[in-house]
C-alpha cells in the first residue's frame, strides 16, 4: 500500500494531533556536535511532508529547528502543504526554565523555524539547569506557568510535558491552570510503563512515545538485551500481516493509543514507518509484545539524578554528563 496520512486524535483542548510524528533527534558525538548533517535532515523533512507526514517532533536542544523550518517553508511555498496542515512539536530546554525565560526560548525556536506559532510546546524535562549545567532550583510548576503564558499568547496552540513521572504529572494537573495536552515518554517493548500510560490517558492526556524502535536498532552501542529486528516472535507477527518488525512495533504503540515518533533519514524507511494504518494487532499480540518489558530505558541522564526533580529511578553508578559540563 502507498504511504498515506496518519489519523488525527483529539487533544483535551479540542484540537487535533496527527497520530504519527517524524523524530528529528540526530544525536551528538562526544564533543556535542551533530552526527548527521542538517542539510540531509532538511531534505528528509521535505520528503516526509511529500509522503504524507503531518507531524514533526523536534526540540531546541536537537539543533534541528532551522532545517525543519526551512523544509516547511519550502513545502508551503511549492504548495505541498499549508502551514496549518503541519503539526509542529518542539521542546523547552532545561537551561531556560525561569518563567520569563520560557518566552525568550520559544521566541528563539519560532524564529529558527520561521513560524508564528508551534502546535505543541513541551517542557523537555522537569529538571532545571543553569547555563553551566549546574542544578538550578526552579520548580517545574513555575516553568509550567511560563508554558501557560505561551498558550495564552497564542505562540503555542497546545502545551505539554516530557520525561515527567506520574507524581510530577499529577502535581502539574492539580496545581496548574491549564491541563497538559500531551505527555511524551520513552515507549518501546523494553519499557512499557503501563501504569504511567494508563494514568495519563485516564486524565485525558495524549501520550507520544519516543525511541519507538527500541532494541530493534543499534543505539550508540548500548545493549538492552531486548528483541532485535529478526526476533522470531516479532517476525511471526509481522509475517501474518505482511509487515516488517519495525512496523509491528509502531503499530503496537498505536493499539495502545500512543503516538510513535520514529526517526529516520532514509527515504524507504520514511515510507515503511508511515505504512502502519492499514492493519491491526489482536489484544493477544499486543500482550505478547508487552511481555518483552524489562523496564529498560535508553534515555536516562543519571548525571542529573541528584537533582530534586529528577524523574527516574536512581542507579548505583551514574554516568558522567557526555557534554562534559557540570
Ligand atoms: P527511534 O526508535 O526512532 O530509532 C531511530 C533509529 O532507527 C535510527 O538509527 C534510524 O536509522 C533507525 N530506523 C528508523 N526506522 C527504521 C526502520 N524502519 N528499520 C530499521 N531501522 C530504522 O529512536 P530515537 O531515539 O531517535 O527516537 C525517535 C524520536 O523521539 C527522536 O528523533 C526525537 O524526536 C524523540 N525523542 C525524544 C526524547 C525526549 O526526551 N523527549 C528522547 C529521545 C528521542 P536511519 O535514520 O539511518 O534510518
Amino acid at each position: 500500500a502507498a504511504a498515506t496520512e496518519a489519523p488525527k486524535w483529539k487533544l483535551n483542548n479540542g484540537l487535533e494531533i496527527p497520530a504519527l510524528a517524524l523524530g528529528t533527534y540526530l544525536g551528538f558525538d562526544e564533543h556535542g556536535v551533530m552526527t548527521s548533517t542538517n542539510k540531509q535532515l532538511r531534505d528528509t523533512v521535505v520528503s516526509a511532508l511529500r509522503l504524507g507526514y503531518r507531524h514533526i517532533d523536534t526540540a531546541a536542544v536537537y539543533q534541528t529547528e532551522a532545517e525543519i523550518g526551512e523544509a516547511i517553508a519550502m513545502c508551503v511555498a511549492n504548495g505541498t502543504v499549508k502551514r496549518e496542515d503541519v503539526f509542529v512539536t518542539t521542546k523547552l530546554w532545561n537551561t531556560r526554565h525561569g518563567r520569563v525565560r520560557v518566552a525568550e526560548a520559544l521566541r528563539d525556536s519560532l524564529k529558527k523555524m520561521r513560524l508564528d506559532y508551534v502546535d505543541l510546546y513541551l517542557m523537555h524535562w522537569p529538571v532545571a539547569l543553569n547555563e553551566d549545567y549546574s542544578f538550578a532550583s526552579i520548580d517545574y510548576l513555575d516553568t509550567w506557568r511560563g508554558l501557560e503564558d505561551m498558550q495564552r499568547q497564542g505562540l503555542a496552540r497546545s502545551i505539554g510535558l516530557s520525561n515527567f513521572n506520574r507524581q510530577q504529572v499529577a502535581r502539574v494537573i492539580k496545581e496548574g491552570s491549564v491541563k497538559p495536552a500531551v505527555l511524551q515518554i520513552e515507549a518501546h517493548p523494553q519499557i512499557v510503563q503501563q501504569d504511567l500510560v494508563s494514568y495519563a490517558q485516564s486524565e485525558g492526556l495524549i501520550i507520544m512515545g519516543f525511541s519507538p524502535l527500541g532494541s530493534l536498532v543499534s543505539r550508540f552501542g548500548m545493549e538492552a538485551g531486548g528483541p532485535r529486528v529478526d526476533d522470531p516472535t516479532l517476525v511471526e507477527i509481522a509475517a501474518k500481516y505482511n509487515k516488517t518488525t519495525p512496523q509491528v512495533l509502531l503499530r503496537w504503540l498505536i493499539e495502545r493509543k500512543i503516538i510513535p515518533i520514529p526517526k529516520t533519514v532514509k527515504q524507504s524507511r520514511l515510507v515503511e514507518n508511515l505504512n502502519i494504518f492499514d492493519f491491526h494487532l489482536t489484544p493477544a499480540e499486543v500482550a505478547t509484545i508487552s511481555a518483552f518489558d524489562s523496564n529498560k530505558r535508553f534515555t536516562f541522564p543519571s548525571f542529573w539524578q541528584n537533582h530534586p526533580h529528577y524523574p527516574f529511578e536512581k542507579i548505583k553508578n551514574p554516568i558522567r554528563d557526555p557534554f562534559g559540563r557540570k
